[in-house]
């Protein structure tokens, strides 16, 4: 496993390097922001939001707009973190520093483990009315159309798409998507459905009052 640390303090990214590698870990470091957006592909990126170059809230966002490599975002206890704005960038998780070397690797193996895989016997492919969905590519279509979601808004689809039509319950969708380390806010799941609303149809996805959701066919 290869990752890309984003980190311009050599006081943090020092041990870090030499801990992760430890572990088991390739890491790449990069002391900028134009750095890590031009660094090779790896396999989880870990980025500090207080860089010397470009907003780390930029860089995640490019990252994503370049496709769905997971992301542990990495701040200061003093940044102010706007949860929905991480969401909203594409960001996986995120830890605040002083963060301890053990949960930082326990969260990067949970990430990638929520990230990486998906069994061959599992059903990949559901269509739906105008809906297509493809597990193994994580590919969605909407009448014909490529749909780019992130990571997250795939899977709260992904889950949704299980059994097309069924109710799933906000609990169901939450433990299924997200973990039990998450920001447990209910919000986070409005925010996701409502963006995949508005890529897709705003009738896609059916909101069940105090049960749930379930997708309807259109
Ligand atoms: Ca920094």
């Amino acid at each position: 496993m290869k990752l890309l640390l984003v980190e311009d303090d050599p006081s943090i990214s020092n041990p870090l390097c030499a801990g992760l590698n430890r572990e088991g870990f390739d890491v790449v470091l990069a002391t900028t922001g134009s750095g890590a957006l031009e660094a090779e592909d790896v396999d989880l990126v870990l980025l500090d939001l207080g860089l010397p170059d470009l907003d780390g809230r930029v860089v995640c966002q490019k990252m994503r707009q370049k496709g769905d490599v997971p992301i542990i975002i990495v701040t200061a206890r003093q940044d102010e973190i706007d949860r929905v704005m991480l969401l909203e960038l594409g960001a996986d998780d995120y830890v605040v520093k002083p963060f301890g070397f053990r949960e930082l690797v326990a969260r990067i193996r949970a990430v990638l483990r929520r990230t990486s895989t998906v069994s061959p016997t599992e059903t990949t492919q559901t269509t739906w009315g105008s809906l297509t969905l493809d597990r193994r590519s994580r590919k969605v279509t909407f009448g014909g159309e490529d749909v780019v979601l992130t990571p997250k808004e795939f899977d709260v689809l992904a889950v949704l798409a299980q059994d097309p039509g069924a109710a799933v319950t906000r609990e169901q969708l939450i433990n299924e998507v997200w973990d039990e380390n998450w920001w447990g806010s209910t919000k986070t799941l409005d925010v996701h459905i409502a963006s995949v609303r508005k890529k897709t149809s705003p009738e896609l996805i059916e909101t069940i009052r105090g049960v749930g959701f379930r997708l309807a066919e259109v």
